[in-house]
């Protein structure tokens, strides 16, 4: 695959978002979840996205442009436990309102821990996705950091929860930044959605 990612702008009020010309692709989870490696890891690009030592610290929306042909977008990671009350609030009206404004929204790529069991809060926006039909896959992150069979084991039992609250899954990705693992997949997803 041929292509060139580059920073586009960073925006504090969804206004400010670009016009929605063209394909765009989200990037949102946990904070923490590993968002950061990923994208790096997808394009290529080691400090394209910027790998928090802070975690939760950008509340900016992150635009990256893939040739002139799609938007990559870095969202700011949600459910940091030092964040204030104010903080969270400011978040979730920014982002849900985010994805209420963009009806060029290709794809939002959910990012999970594939290390512990489905939290809550990673519950609550993924239903909120659904009962907004908004389109999104799953991405496991981290791969690497337990046995196999205990990453599988834990994958079921996320799905098993979310499939008590909606009758199928969307697609679901299993990935490492670290060795690379699902990245293909994930890539060729994201540009068969990008040229339709
Ligand atoms: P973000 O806050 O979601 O953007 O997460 P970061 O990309 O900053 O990663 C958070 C922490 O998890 C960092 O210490 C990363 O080195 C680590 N991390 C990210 N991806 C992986 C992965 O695939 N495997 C492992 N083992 N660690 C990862």
């Amino acid at each position: 695959m041929n292509y060139q990612i580059n920073y586009h702008a960073s925006y504090h009020k969804v206004e400010q978002c670009p016009e929605a010309d063209r394909p765009e692709f989200a990037f949102i989870g946990r904070s923490n979840v590993g968002k950061s490696s990923l994208i790096n890891s997808l394009f290529g690009r080691k400090e394209l996205a910027y790998v928090s030592k802070q975690p939760g610290k950008t509340q900016s929306i992150n635009y990256y442009k893939v040739d002139e042909r799609f938007y990559v977008v870095d969202l700011p990671g949600f459910g940091y436990a030092k964040h204030s009350k104010k903080q969270r609030l400011s978040w979730d009206k920014m982002t849900k309102r985010y994805f209420l404004n963009r009806p060029n929204m290709a794809c939002v790529f959910v990012l999970i821990d594939a290390n512990i069991p489905l939290q809550a809060i990673d519950r609550a926006f993924i239903n909120w996705l659904g009962e907004h039909h908004l389109p999104y896959v799953l991405i496991f992150t981290k791969s690497d950091k337990s046995k196999p069979r205990e990453i599988k084991k834990n994958i079921e039992n996320i799905k098993n929860e979310l499939l008590k609250d909606w009758e199928y899954l969307p697609p679901q990705f299993v990935t490492s930044s670290v060795k690379g693992e699902g990245k293909d997949l994930v890539l060729d997803y994201l540009f068969n959605l990008a040229d339709e």
